[in-house]
């Protein structure tokens, strides 16, 4: 956006991307094609060395893709951005493109299980060490720090109990030892906060879930500083994990009502987290927009709201099972982020390949489940985990 940029972020959602020309279609045209027309071999080569060109094969980029991009730039602040297929293309495609053989890396214990298992089991077979870390006390970072260490990966809130960590604490330490910050933001969204401005290098979303919004996509984007995305994008070009087209516009199109679909689920979230607290049947509520949780302050100062994810425990692994099995508006499934309310328990989807004690050091109690939370009313929520609860 050039001219009259807008100061509301719900005008920003709605026109990210859009770009000036006057007689622009409202919606972004879908160029579903792999390869385009080159007019003579001398522009051919010119697009074939060129930073990803939007019109030579839809592997190094595509307007449609570019759109979408552009408006990923503009929600997260950075200069630029990366679409991907899905949200671990964008993670490691980023990471890899920010390593080599010798470095260290360093990863919140708070994060997506995927990234994990990416940083633990994959990335030492190409010789980069890497240790997983509990920073959600920053002080905590710099010790772990070594004089290799590149990356830092960090998430907030995070999977499955809804940790915060302190972005612009942990970023400012990670700077100062010369370590780049890379923050999964799609459980908070650009709608809650925006951590370049917090001080990360860089921002990764699986887009997948609330910018896309309707759980209709599989898809993923980085964004950051123009120098650094060029370097991912070197790694995307041979990695291959492009996005397509017509996938670009649907989360293009999600994008649009972002701003008014996070505004409700995090408002019901947080009607929702204080409802739960007052049942008999729950035993514990995870939710930063809770006085009583660990993160509460930090989310408060980070946050615009507290997100549209909650999680609780009841007794045991079998009143969990009731619970997910017994919901009636709300599904029962993986993911997060869509339209419709979804419940899931952790103990056997997200985190099934666990075993009990590392389920227990993670915090995953056997009788926790995870709420992603949608547009429906309040009271039909209510009423549906009431009856549910009841039959755990
Ligand atoms: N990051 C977070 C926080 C996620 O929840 C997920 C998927 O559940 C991912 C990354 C991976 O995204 P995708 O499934 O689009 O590859």
């Amino acid at each position: 956006m050039t001219d009259r940029d807008p100061r509301d972020p719900h005008s920003l959602m709605v026109h990210a991307g859009a770009g000036r020309d006057p007689d622009r279609p409202l919606s972004v045209p879908i160029v579903q094609a792999s390869t385009f027309a080159l007019p003579s071999t001398a522009r051919g080569a010119a697009l074939s060395t060129a930073n990803a060109p939007t019109r030579l094969y839809t592997r190094w980029g595509n307007p449609t893709t570019r759109a979408l991009e552009d408006a990923l730039a503009e929600l997260e602040g950075g200069e630029a951005a990366i679409a991907f297929a899905s949200g671990m293309a964008a993670m490691s495609t980023a990471v890899i493109a920010s390593v080599a053989a010798g470095d260290h890396v360093l990863c919140s214990r708070h994060i997506y299980g995927g990234v994990i298992q990416l940083v633990r089991d994959l990335l030492p077979r190409f010789g980069v060490a890497s240790d997983v870390v509990d920073v959600r006390d920053p002080k905590a970072l710099a010790p772990h720090i070594r004089s290799n260490t590149r990356l830092l990966l960090i998430e907030s809130p995070a999977n499955p109990t809804v940790d915060v960590v302190d972005i612009e604490a942990l970023a400012a330490t990670a700077r100062a030892h010369g370590v780049r910050t890379l923050v999964d933001n799609t459980w908070a969204t650009p709608w809650n906060q925006r951590p370049l401005d917090s001080g990360a290098d860089g921002v990764v979303h699986s887009a997948t879930k609330a910018l896309g919004g309707h759980s209709d996509v599989i898809a993923g984007a980085v964004i950051g500083a123009r120098g650094w995305i060029e370097d991912v994008w070197r790694a995307h070009k041979v990695l291959g994990g492009c996005i397509s087209p017509h996938d670009a516009w649907l989360v293009m199109r999600g994008i649009k009502t972002l701003g008014v679909r996070q505004a409700r689920a995090c408002n019901t979230a947080l009607e929702l987290a204080r409802w739960l607290e007052t049942h008999p049947a729950v035993k514990r509520v995870h939710y930063p927009g809770l006085s009583g949780h660990r993160g509460h302050a930090v989310a408060a100062r980070q946050m615009r709201t507290f997100g549209s994810m909650l999680a609780f425990e009841v007794a045991s692994r079998a009143a969990a099972a009731a619970v997910a099995e017994g919901v009636g508006l709300i599904t029962h499934a993986v993911s997060l982020g869509g339209v419709e309310s979804l419940i899931c328990h952790p103990a056997s989807t997200t985190h099934a390949p666990l075993d009990p004690a590392e389920l227990a050091a993670a915090g995953i109690a056997p009788g926790l489940l995870r709420m992603s939370v949608g547009l429906e009313g309040i009271d039909d929520l209510v009423d549906d985990l009431d009856r549910a609860l009841a039959a755990g």
